[in-house]
């Protein structure tokens, strides 16, 4: 069985530290992975901190993972020795229930299994990508291009497909107006993939220094949602939302400047839910929705999308050994806009 080197929490609340653990053999339809880049999702935190409850410890978080091809089993048919490959949020589901059927594996009626703090078919604790490689069925593995840089790549897998489906899914198209709340990991895609589909992009922000980036990011306009007088400005003037707060904050703020028919749809899951002014939906028959990452074959398109327009997450490379002041950093919404662990350094 692979022997992995990982950084893992030992409780909920603790600081990652090195932790030595053991991979399944690559059964038929398994593909090994040597990981070499590791995104940090601010998912990573909530659970560590584990402010959804239920967390399993020791936890090796991670499911931005990028890396190379070491091994496949005798059935696999997509990938071989050598190539590259990426694995998300979710390593395997029942693949018979409708949402598997219709390749939304992220709503599997039985649950999908987490790359982490999840309990695989077999009764085994998944594992996640802070950590030197990862063996997974190759119907959870993504094909990843050689022509972008490999690191930048990384986010897409879990920022970059949370953004992307449910501005597919709603269909977020050339001459809307589309608002993105919040620059962060999912915040930065979002308005790159808004720009890239030819919206007039908004980015509301709580960071006024961020507002550079955000233009260079894409975005047309920034709003600093803490100043009520821009906020008014805006009122009834969106098509469309996408709310990707990790934090509690104003819903109703944000849903006043959806238009008529109008839909906002969140993606940030903060620990304690927010409140709701049904009137706020009812009035301007708007519309709130939610979104959960991806189905892996639209993770395929969104990475072949981006391999195509040369789109990738505007990333900070660090040490595993930084880990935990990232984490710091990102509470404080100090991530310019993505940390990308470089797992070479494990063996340091
Ligand atoms: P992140 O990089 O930490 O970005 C979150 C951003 O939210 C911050 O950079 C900040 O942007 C803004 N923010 C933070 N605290 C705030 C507050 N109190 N009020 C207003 N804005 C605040 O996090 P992320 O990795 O993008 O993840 C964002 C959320 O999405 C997390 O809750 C994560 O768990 C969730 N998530 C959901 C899915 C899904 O499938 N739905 C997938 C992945 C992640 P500004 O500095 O611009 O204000
Ligand atoms: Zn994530
Ligand atoms: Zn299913």
């Amino acid at each position: 069985m692979p022997a992995s080197l990982g950084y893992a929490a030992h409780s909920a609340k603790a600081p990652l530290t090195p932790f030595t653990f053991e991979r399944r053999e690559p059964g038929p339809h398994d593909v090994q992975i040597e990981i070499q880049y590791c995104g940090v999702c601010h998912s990573d935190l909530h659970q560590v901190l584990d402010e959804w409850g239920g967390g399993i410890f020791p936890m090796v978080p991670g499911h931005e993972i990028v890396g190379k091809v070491v091994k496949v089993g005798a059935q696999v048919k997509g990938f071989k020795p050598g190539d590259l490959a990426g694995v998300g949020c979710m390593v395997d589901s029942c693949r018979s229930c409708a949402s598997c059927s219709d390749g939304l594996e992220q709503y599997c009626e039985k649950g999908f299994v987490g790359t982490y703090n999840a309990k695989a078919k077999d009764g085994s604790i998944t594992y996640g990508g802070y950590s030197n490689n990862i063996v997974v069925d190759e119907a959870f593995t993504l094909r990843i291009s050689p022509k972008l840089s490999l690191a930048a790549v990384a986010p897409l897998l879990c920022a970059g497909i949370t953004t992307w489906s449910p501005m597919r899914h709603w269909k977020v198209s050339r001459g809307q107006k589309v608002g993105v709340v919040g620059l962060g990991g999912l915040g930065h895609m979002a308005v790159k993939f808004a720009h890239s589909f030819g919206a007039h992009v908004v980015l509301f922000t709580t960071s006024p220094g961020k507002a550079e980036d955000a233009k260079r990011l894409g975005a047309d306009e920034v709003v600093v949602s803490r100043n009520k007088d821009e906020m008014k400005k805006h009122a009834r003037s969106f098509d469309f939302i996408i709310d990707t707060v990790s934090a509690p904050h104003d819903l109703n703020a944000m849903l006043n400047l959806v238009k008529r028919d109008g839909t906002m749809t969140l993606v940030g899951v903060p620990p304690a839910d927010p409140s709701l002014k049904v009137g706020n939906l009812i009035f301007q028959r708007r519309q709130l929705g939610g979104s959960l990452i991806g189905g892996i074959q639209e993770t395929q398109e969104m990475l072949d999308y981006c391999a195509e327009h040369g789109i990738v997450s505007d990333i900070e490379m660090i040490p595993i050994q930084k880990i935990n002041e990232a984490y710091e950093r990102m509470l404080k919404s100090d991530v310019k806009y993505r940390f990308v662990i470089d797992l070479a350094t494990l063996k340091q």
